[in-house]
């Protein structure tokens, strides 16, 4: 499950209630108290500790089925974290808010011969999507980003709960279907409006797209796509500074240092938190950190370079 949020909360409780064996949640993000709007699987207690989104889910799910073999990798969804994984999955989830993840995972799962199964909601809108590793995939669909201004993203128009349930109810069960083999596993783009009452699947793409970059030329842009180095997170007065690599940055030294110039240090197993210039810091082992309370990605790296250091 790539991404914890609304999506992913749905579908890993669902998933392992059904009791799927193994599921491995991938997030980079902590729970706020915005999340518990819709992310099911939190609590007010994370929201106040801000613990990791994966860790905080997996707690969860083994309190609700300790049968299930449940791991939390806290982490950006890269490209090369996808070549880290300890197995090829069966099958891979997307819980993504942004498209140049689903691109991603499309071009990821494609060249592993992994299916995957897309789904996005905004406003009362969603769409989902078997994509089986013979194509037709995401690019096929989209072969740029839809434009997120003119349909509205998380940005502008939210999230409204109902419709994150209906296009997880259609995931979970496409799910369910690819791994126990059955041949029921539907084509097509399912569409749904819960504010209107309108549910439909667009039986559309019945071959992969003789364009395709992906399913027509073996190509894969998104594998060699450099990870930005800082990104704005969909919604949120907040940005991810991702300096690559797993440089051994050493927390402890870094609070240590820090000491009384900032306020709220705090030390959790997960990540060092603390605030200052008007700017919450969650930092993780390895260097990547969350600036809350800033939007423009310039700044956030001056704040990161004067606060963390990339040789701290
Ligand atoms: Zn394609």
């Amino acid at each position: 499950m790539v991404g914890c949020g609304a999506l992913g909360t749905h579908a890993a409780d669902a998933l392992t209630r059904a009791g799927i064996g193994e599921l491995w949640l991938v997030d980079r993000d902590v729970v706020e108290w915005s999340n518990l709007q819709r992310q099911v699987l939190f609590t007010e207690a994370d929201a106040a500790a801000g613990t990791p989104k994966a860790v905080a889910a997996a707690a969860r799910l083994q309190e609700v089925n300790r049968e299930v073999r449940v791991s939390a990798f806290v982490d950006e969804c890269s490209a090369a974290f996808l070549d880290r994984l300890p197995a090829r999955p069966d099958l891979v989830l997307d819980g993504t808010d942004n498209f140049p993840t689903r691109y991603l995972l499309n071009d990821w799962c494609h060249r592993h011969s992994v299916p995957w199964i897309y789904a996005g909601a905004v406003g009362a809108e969603g769409a989902a999507m078997v994509v089986p590793p013979t194509g037709p995939c995401l690019r096929c669909l989209w072969p740029e980003p839809p434009d997120a201004t003119s349909a509205g993203n998380c940005e502008t128009v939210g999230i409204l709960a109902p419709a994150i349930a209906a296009v997880s109810a259609y995931q979970v069960a496409e799910a369910l279907k690819l791994l126990v083999g059955s041949p029921d596993v539907q084509r097509g783009v399912f569409t749904c409006d819960v504010w209107r009452g309108h549910y439909a699947r667009m039986p559309l793409l019945s071959l992969a797209s003789p364009e395709c970059v992906v399913c027509a030329k073996g190509e894969y842009p998104a594998l060699l796509a450099p990870a930005p180095l800082a990104a704005t997170l969909c919604g949120r007065d907040a940005v991810q500074i991702d300096p690559g690599g797993h440089s051994a940055l050493d927390l402890e030294a870094l609070a240590l240092r820090l000491g009384s110039a900032v306020q709220d240090l705090r030390r959790t197993p997960h990540l060092l938190r603390f605030a200052v210039e008007g700017t919450i810091f969650s930092v993780f082992p390895g260097g990547r950190a969350l600036l809350f309370g800033v939007r423009d990605p310039l700044r956030a790296r001056a704040l990161y370079d004067r606060w963390v250091g990339r040789n701290a």
